[in-house]
């Protein structure tokens, strides 16, 4: 049995204040963190106040974006090594926002998926983000497009490492615009996602979470989570609301 994951992807948004009042919003329903995993990914330079929010275990940090490199003079970005030291156990790779925006080709996204992996301090869980544009779902090329995205990001994965690996499956045309895919829209792209990933990894694939997002929101979580491969969301503007993303929690 796979267990429930929401994780709350921020974006550039947020505040310290927005910190301590979602920290408390989940701090008030042990309850909801007793039967779900729940992962914050603020921007970076948010995760130390997080760290210093976090005193009990049981919400986790994370990074939205990770270089693959382990140091040297790449101005601007986040090694593997920093961002663990600010508490981040999760990393996202290849959402579908740096693919189109911040130059994240196949390659870098593979690449940054085998730095994570392969990290040996932190045991980092990775979050591979899938997802096809609104022109390539209308043209029917939905699976191909998420099959060439694992078969390129995973390529050189192990099935030891997949204990590691989550997949999240985010239709492009589904971000951040209030079209949110039915149910049955993305039980059916996530049931293609566990056939690949069993049909390379046996077992080891039956375990990989697969979280949806897109739209994600109090109102439409249980329906989609009530879905046989929906194990849970990744969750962008409702994260910035507590009580919505408590409600998104509690339906996980
Ligand atoms: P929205 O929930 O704002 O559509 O964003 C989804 C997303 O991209 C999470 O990574």
């Amino acid at each position: 049995q796979r267990q429930s994951l929401v994780i709350a992807n921020w974006k550039m948004n947020g505040s310290r204040h927005l910190v301590k009042q979602l920290a408390k919003t989940l701090r008030d329903a042990p309850e909801v963190l007793a039967d779900v995993t729940v992962a914050v990914c603020p921007p970076a330079v948010l995760l130390a106040a997080w760290q210093s929010e976090v005193f009990y275990d049981q919400v986790h940090l994370g990074a939205q974006d990770v270089n693959e490199n382990a140091a040297g003079a790449h101005t601007g970005e986040h090694s593997l090594d920093l961002v663990a030291e600010a508490g981040a156990e999760y990393v996202l790779v290849g959402h579908s926002e740096r693919r189109q925006f911040y130059g994240d080709t196949e390659q870098r996204i593979q690449a940054k998926v085998a730095a994570a992996l392969s990290a040996s301090e932190t045991k980092f869980k990775v979050v591979l983000c899938v997802g096809e544009s609104e022109q390539e779902r209308e043209a029917e090329q939905t699976m191909q497009v998420v099959q060439a995205q694992l078969e390129s990001a995973l390529q050189n994965v192990s099935s030891a490492q997949m204990a590691q690996v989550v997949v999240a499956y985010e239709p492009v045309w589904a971000i951040g615009t209030g079209k949110t895919a039915s149910p049955a829209q993305a039980q059916e792209v996530h049931a293609f996602i566990r056939q690949w990933l069993q049909q390379k990894y046996d077992v080891a694939g039956t375990s990989v979470p697969l979280l949806y997002g897109g739209s994600v929101k109090a109102e439409n979580a249980e329906t989609l989570f009530a879905e046989a491969d929906i194990d849970g969301g990744l969750i962008g503007g409702a994260s910035l609301e507590p009580e919505a993303f408590l409600a998104i929690c509690r339906a996980a």
